[in-house]
């Protein structure tokens, strides 16, 4: 499967056509077969919201798991929040993406993770003004997975259930473990979770370099006019043109 946004409303295509009803991590066991559509924003907020129109006009519901521990976003700033009510105006969930990295002291502690994770639960529950009722790990460690860690009233999208009930599919690192189109044709699976990434996602397929090399050159762009906005007279010391 190419990395392309058509690739992914073909993806969709195949779910509908294999008789998968887009659920929910609260609404699923209202259907025989189902598949939840997941998306980790691990870098960049802007992919996400073209994922998220993409599913909107086709006509699906997702779930976009955003962290709060991010070096590359900050979910308070009026542009980033802007961005997720974009998101969840289009009827899509949003969940907590967890980072056991941040905690090096709690780190195989599955209680003290726990607590943490409730933490920020509550903190990106205040910031977005909506209950943040879902949890996603962040390159999670086989002991935290192991742990399945249960928090009342909020789904962990890496429990048992999801994680081993359902079929798991995922595109992490630009790459499919398994045939996922082949899967879906299969049918064999009742309930399947899909993780994308929309940062992968292009109109044209790209290679992992140029993913990587086009995020890398338009951080400058960024970074100028944050700088920008901050500084008066910015030309002065360094112009457009002469950015790096
Ligand atoms: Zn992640």
């Amino acid at each position: 499967m190419k990395f392309t946004f058509d690739s992914y409303q073909e993806l969709l295509e195949l779910l509908d056509e294999n008789g998968y009803k887009t659920a929910d991590y609260h609404n699923w066991n209202q259907y025989d077969r189902c598949v939840i559509l997941r998306h980790d924003i691990d870098t960049d907020l802007q992919k996400a919201l073209e994922m998220a129109e993409l599913e909107y006009q086709y006509g699906v519901k997702s779930t976009y798991f955003v962290l709060l521990t991010s070096n590359f976003y900050n979910l308070y700033s009026k542009r980033n929040k802007k961005i997720i009510n974009e998101i969840q105006d289009m009827g899509h969930a949003v969940g907590l993406h967890f980072d056991e990295m941040e905690y090096p002291e709690d780190m195989g502690n599955a209680d003290k993770i726990a607590e943490d994770i409730v933490k920020e639960l509550k903190v990106l529950t205040e910031i977005l003004g909506i209950n943040i009722k879902v949890f996603s790990y962040h390159r999670p460690t086989k002991t935290i997975l192991d742990a399945d860690i249960k928090i009342q009233g909020v789904m962990n999208s890496y429990g048992n259930l999801f994680f081993k009930q359902f079929k798991y599919l995922s595109d992490s690192r630009m790459c499919w473990r398994e045939p996922v189109l082949d899967i879906i044709h299969g049918g064999t699976y009742p309930q399947l979770q899909i993780l994308t990434h929309p940062f992968w996602y292009h109109d044209e397929a790209r290679s992992m370099k140029e993913v990587i090399y086009e995020f890398l050159s338009r951080a400058n762009m960024e970074r100028y006019d944050n700088l920008n906005d901050n500084f008066t007279n910015l030309r002065d010391v360094i112009d457009l043109e002469e950015r790096l």
